[in-house]
């Protein structure tokens, strides 16, 4: 068996792992990484990357189809637009292939060891990597847990004929027929109304009272006035029971006790993912669980000295930017640095039309903290670049603290938000007040007036409404 010692291992080259090799090669520390599938993780090959150029697809495509129609009220007309999803996929592929070629390329300029193949722990200090050429022990003085996650599946509906992960949904060569989604979280909407624009007919089944569950019922009503739009059924309080009789349906059952046959040629099972911890000797090494997921401090520590954890495998909110964030960290402190978790926002954004982001406390998470807060709402309706853009349903809305003015949260739902997160979370990384916001002057015509407008709105005196 090849041996060789470093002073980090990392396990896992998903966003959190590569990052933290990255920085630990920055600042001088020997590392190797070891990654049993693509180097990017998830989140470049099976994840935000492909999902997110599959949804600009059928955005455009849809617009284009509804120009075809004759529904554009900008007096566009397209005659029969047509798709041609094989193609999509292998543009969304070479898009993977070049964030992949340029991880690896990162990792070498950082002077990282890249070992392909799967880890499996012999004890807290020594790993085994089966690689193609053979056993290789890899001795390491600390080593990065970061291998992700899986999605979940239900014991009535495991992946396999029709039924379908995300991770097959991103390479599907013709769009369904019909289309059934089982859970309407992030992944089933997201994925779910880029097949609805791509032409199938789509059904989304959800356990809870309501979609996105995580979100406000504010934030999530522009999302299902556009899914009716789009003539997607949404089922809520329901539950998916397995495989009609003849195999070829997804059987429901409604709130009300109603069994229902759901056309699908295609069933997405998008339930949530769990983390990566079976097959790496995690078993035997017995550190510290927090639920399903491995159990860290505000250093990312496991139960074990040495041992670091990262990433999905470490649990919610399950986002690449956190992973990311907490493998720099990480690598920080290996380095001798005093670094601990202090971010005061890990911005979330759901892809959905339109798109809602989060940022910070809501204002029922603020008021349950013990704040009494001021809240100011302005709508895309009164913004002129959102009406240039035909795109006014939704807002941005502030959540300050009543006594100082210090902004809590803030969140908002409309075309193109996602773009917008970066300023709601520096205001509230930054310690910003209301007036630092409304202060700053904010480029005339954008989407992030609407910004100001809120805490101007907050203060009482917006000026656009
Ligand atoms: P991963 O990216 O899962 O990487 C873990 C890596 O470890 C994998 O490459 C795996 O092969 C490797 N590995 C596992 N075990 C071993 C082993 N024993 N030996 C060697 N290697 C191993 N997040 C966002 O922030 N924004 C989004 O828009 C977004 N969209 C998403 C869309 C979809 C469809 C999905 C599924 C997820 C999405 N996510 C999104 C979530 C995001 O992908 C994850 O939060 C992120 O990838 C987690 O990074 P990670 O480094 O913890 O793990
Ligand atoms: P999710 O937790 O977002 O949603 C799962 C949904 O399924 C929930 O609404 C839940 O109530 C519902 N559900 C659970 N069991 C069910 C059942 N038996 N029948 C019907 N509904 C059921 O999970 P996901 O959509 O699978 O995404 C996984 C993770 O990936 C998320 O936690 C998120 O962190 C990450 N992700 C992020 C983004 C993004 O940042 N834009 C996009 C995709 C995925």
């Amino acid at each position: 068996m090849k041996e060789m010692s470093c002073k980090l291992l990392v396990i896992g080259a998903g966003p959190g792992g590569y990052v933290c090799a990255i920085r630990a090669g920055q600042l001088g520390i020997d590392t190797v990484i070891v990654e049993a599938g693509k180097l990017g993780g998830t989140c470049l090959t099976v994840g935000c990357i492909p999902s997110k150029a599959l949804i600009h697809a059928a955005d455009e495509f849809d617009a284009i189809r509804h120009a075809s129609i004759g529904k554009s009220a900008m007096g566009i007309n397209a005659e029969n637009p047509s798709i041609d999803l094989a193609k999509t996929i292998s543009w969304k592929d070479g898009i993977v292939g070049r964030l992949t070629t340029g991880v690896a390329n990162l990792l070498q300029k950082s002077r990282v060891k890249i070992v392909h193949g799967r880890a499996r722990f012999r004890d807290g200090k020594t790993v085994e990597v089966e690689t193609e050429t053979g056993q290789q022990l890899i001795r390491a003085e600390a080593i990065v847990i970061a291998t992700g996650s899986d999605p979940v599946e239900l014991p009535a509906l495991p992946f396999e004929g029709r039924v379908i992960s995300s991770t097959e949904a991103l390479s599907l060569k013709e769009v369904p027929k019909n289309l059934a989604v089982v859970g309407g979280g992030y992944i089933g909407l997201e994925l779910g109304t880029a097949f609805a624009k791509l032409g199938a007919s789509v059904t989304i089944v959800e356990a809870t009272e309501q979609i996105l569950p995580l979100y406000d019922a504010d934030l999530v009503k522009p999302v299902l006035r556009r899914l009716g739009q789009l003539g997607i059924k949404v089922l809520t309080s329901a539950k998916a029971m397995g495989l009609s009789a003849n195999g070829e349906a997804l059987l429901v059952e409604t709130a009300d006790g109603r069994k229902l046959d759901i056309a699908a040629d295609r069933i997405l099972v998008t339930v949530g993912r769990r983390p990566r911890t079976i097959g790496s000797g995690l078993e035997e090494l017995d550190l510290d669980r927090s639920g399903p997921y491995l159990r860290i401090d505000d250093r990312c520590r496991t139960s074990m000295r040495g041992i670091y954890a990262i990433g999905d495998v470490t649990g919610e909110p399950m986002l690449a930017h956190r992973a990311m964030a907490q493998g720099e960290m990480v690598a920080e402190i290996i380095a001798g640095k005093k670094r601990a978790w202090d971010k005061r926002c890990i911005p979330a954004i759901c892809f959905t039309d339109p798109e809602i982001v989060s940022a910070g406390l809501s204002p029922e998470e603020a008021r349950e903290q013990g704040y009494e807060v001021k809240i100011g709402q302005f709508p895309f309706a009164a913004n002129g670049r959102a009406m240039t853009m035909g795109a006014e349903d939704g807002f941005v809305r502030v959540v300050a603290r009543a006594d100082t003015n210090l902004v809590l949260g803030v969140q908002a739902v409309g075309s193109g938000v996602s773009e917008l997160s970066a300023s709601f979370s520096l205001a509230i990384e930054m310690g910003a007040r209301l007036e630092d916001i409304a202060g700053t002057i904010h480029a005339h015509p954008t989407r992030s007036e609407a910004l100001q407008e809120a805490a101007l709105r907050a203060l009482g005196h917006a000026l656009h409404i």
